[in-house]
């Protein structure tokens, strides 16, 4: 079973997330911080992390480079609000950018392809 960590500071983000891909046969963990995700990522070793980008404290930005910087492979997909996404340097190490949605679609869609892909 492909395990993935879904990093958001809102709740009902994380909890949408967590239902809709544990209905499609992965295995879930959350986490609601920068601090935690790192946590998280050490000890249970996801295939894939959805981050959010805005965050109090350490924001999906320095999340996603200190990934990098421990594992330059994991799938990366960047989550954020309409219009708060600007791409910029920092941004290139993620494997996928979506905007948040109630409708899980296309976060669906693009964990299956890089999933696939790896
Ligand atoms: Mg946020």
């Amino acid at each position: 079973m492909k395990k993935i960590l879904v990093v958001d500071d809102e709740e009902s983000i994380r909890e949408l997330y967590r239902a809709e891909l544990s209905d499609e046969g992965y295995e879930v963990d959350l986490a609601a911080d920068g601090r935690e995700a790192l946590r998280r990522l050490d000890a249970f070793r996801p295939d894939l992390v959805t981050l959010d980008i805005k965050m109090p404290g350490i924001d999906g930005i320095e999340v996603l480079r200190r990934i990098r910087e421990k594992n330059t492979t994991i799938p990366v997909i960047l989550v954020s609000a309409f219009g708060e996404f600007k791409q910029d340097f920092n941004t290139w190490a993620s494997d996928a950018y979506i905007v948040k949605s109630h409708d899980p679609t296309e976060l669906k869609e693009t964990i299956r392809k890089l999933l696939e892909a790896g």
